[in-house]
């Protein structure tokens, strides 16, 4: 017989650590709480740094008021604040914190150590805890507070198993870092590790200039920046002009009261401001910052305060969209190489200008055809010259499909998947010497931080496929050369598509993948253009070859094929 379990009530112990599960996920929340807390301190300069993406060690320090050494020890203590008083307090609170929860759960599940000197005090104090153990003593320091976590999660061995890989936690501690710093332009902020690429924001005059510190002047300078206001709340927001679109939703983040917080309708209230303007999979970078009364949101329904409740959605929906379209309808300038030759009416081009367009492209296919030459390329030139074709070429249609008579069928070749597949297997072609092709002019890409980091991190990769690309500067990367199978492209655009496209892909093979399918994508002819009949010929060779997947890297089949029988049965002969 198994005996019954009797009810009890958990030793305070555990109780703390369960409940410091619910503050801290992983390093990114400590970095969070702890630079919270230096902000609400009126620090003019916070500093973070990491070891170990923050398991060995995370160091945050400010130069705000302090701690008074009274007080020192309590700070420690759950549910002890110096923010609120009583609950009412809670429908007024500016600052991030008011829990008290914090401190105590980070003491909880690691070595902490505060040092600590309030502003009126001549002598600062040294507290260190561990397994619930207070220890302080006098410290002689500068005014403010430096906060040490060490071996995070040392006694919860569970949670260590459901961190992310250090890249990864990484990330997510430098992405919440940037959006601490963000809603806090006149504090001066660092991010350091043990890498030597590390992040410093000094001090900026207002919101715009913060925001051009983080995702780097090409952005900033390819968006709009407004204000609205009503007797109610102000919303300012860093907003995509029309042909600065991105294929992810990475740059989309509502702030409000300089809390970053997860909005779900965010994403639809921007495709819908952008509807006219955005194709599909396109979406803009919308950062948005919205300041209200206190008392008109609540911050109290998630423990991390990552989600909100707003008191009126339809009412902060609706400045959303208004601030949009006030961005949207400004007179704005776009640059012509941005127009898609689709708005062009093609049959009225002149020779001249297709047989520019039809050159560099048609380099490209020959080049991308002939290369590597090696023996067994040999052999396939002079195949080529002593076979006789089996199929032939009708021309194209609609400039987008090739159409080809072989055997007993009539083929349609989506030419720009099958020129994506092709440069793609170029690219992913493990040779040692990849053939590269410099670039006339070197070109410096000036990135998100977040984006330049994920770029940087990946320079191997881009190496290896035939990029020459380096960090230029502790935010932008230089590219020398692209792989010659890429031809002629934007290799600004695709480097920032590559990085928003990235971002969030942690297994490198997926990287990899992602880095080729989106250069092919960018380098393939592409509807509209105008193909010659040698292009369409080297692009024949290859989808017979039998060497190649019939499919783009997206796999969507690149081969359409009508039988004989298939006409007859159409037109029931
Ligand atoms: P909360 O921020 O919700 O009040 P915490 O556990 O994060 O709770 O912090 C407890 C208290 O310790 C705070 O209310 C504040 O008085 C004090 N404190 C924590 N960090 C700092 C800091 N960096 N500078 C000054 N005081 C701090
Ligand atoms: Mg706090």
């Amino acid at each position: 017989m198994e005996k019954t379990p009797r009810i009890r009530l958990l030793p305070d112990i555990v109780t703390s650590k369960i409940s410091a599960g619910e503050v801290v996920e992983a390093p990114f929340s400590v970095i969070k709480e702890l630079v919270e807390n230096s902000i609400d301190a009126g620090a003019g300069r916070v500093d973070v740094k990491l070891l170990q993406s923050g398991l060995k060690k995370i160091t945050v320090s400010d130069n705000g008021s302090g701690i008074l050494s009274e007080d020192a020890e309590l700070a420690v203590k759950d549910h002890a604040t110096s923010k609120i008083k009583d609950v009412f307090d809670i429908e007024t609170i500016n600052t991030y914190g008011f829990r008290g929860e914090a401190l105590s759960s980070i003491a909880s599940i690691s070595d902490l150590t505060i040092l600590t000197r309030h502003k009126t005090e001549k002598n600062g104090t040294k507290l260190h805890v561990r397994d619930g153990r207070v220890e302080p003593s006098q410290w002689a320091g500068p005014v403010g507070t430096t906060v040490i976590v060490e071996n995070l999660f040392y006694n919860v061995p569970a949670r260590k198993k459901f961190l992310k890989s250090p890249q990864t936690e990484l990330r997510y501690a430098r992405e919440t870092f940037l959006k601490a710093a963000a809603g806090n332009p006149a504090i001066a902020f660092a991010f350091d590790t043990e890498q030597k690429r590390n992040i410093s924001l000094p001090e900026a005059v207002d919101l715009q200039e913060r925001l051009r510190q983080i995702y780097g002047n090409e952005t900033a300078d390819n968006c709009y920046f407004e204000r609205i206001e009503d007797s109610t709340a102000a919303l300012f927001g860093m907003f995509s002009k029309p042909h600065f679109l991105k294929s992810s939703r990475s740059l989309q983040q509502l702030f409000i009261n300089n809390r970053p917080v997860e909005y779900r309708y965010l994403s639809f209230l921007l495709s819908k401001a952008y509807e006219a303007v955005a194709p599909k999979g396109k979406y803009p970078a919308a950062i948005l910052f919205l300041d209200i009364a206190p008392e008109l949101v609540d911050v109290n329904i998630h423990p991390a305060k990552r989600e909100v409740k707003l008191f009126d959605g339809k009412y902060i929906d609706g400045l959303i969209l208004r601030l949009a379209d006030k961005a949207l309808s400004k007179i704005h300038h776009i640059p012509d190489d941005s127009f898609s030759p689709v708005f062009q009416p093609s049959p009225a081009k002149e020779p001249e200008e297709i047989s520019h367009a039809g050159a560099s492209a048609e380099k490209n296919l020959f080049e991308a055809a002939n290369r590597p030459l090696q023996i067994r390329d040999m052999q396939q030139l002079y195949n080529d010259i002593v076979r006789p074709k089996d199929y032939s070429i009708l021309g194209s249609v609609f400039n987008s499909y090739i159409l080809v008579q072989k055997d007993d069928s009539l083929c349609l070749i989506d030419f720009h998947a099958a020129h994506e597949r092709f440069i793609y297997d170029e690219l992913i072609k493990k040779s040692s010497e990849t053939d590269k092709q410099k670039l006339l002019f070197q070109s410096v890409i000036d990135l998100p931080l977040e984006e330049f980091h994920v770029i940087a991190d990946s320079i191997e990769m881009f190496t290896e496929m035939g990029f020459d690309i380096e960090e230029f500067s502790d935010n932008s990367i230089l590219i020398r050369a692209v792989p010659s199978a890429l031809g002629k492209l934007n290799e600004k655009e695709l480097v920032m598509e590559i990085a928003a496209e990235i971002r969030g892909e942690k297994e490198p093979r997926k990287i990899y993948n992602a880095i080729a399918a989106l250069s092919a994508c960018h380098a393939a002819a592409r509807a509209g253009d105008t193909l010659s009949v040698r292009e369409m010929e080297i692009l024949a060779e290859k989808v017979f070859s039998g060497e190649y997947e019939l499919r783009c890297p997206h796999g969507r089949p690149f081969v359409h094929i009508l039988k004989k029988e298939d006409l007859k049965r159409i037109f029931k002969r």
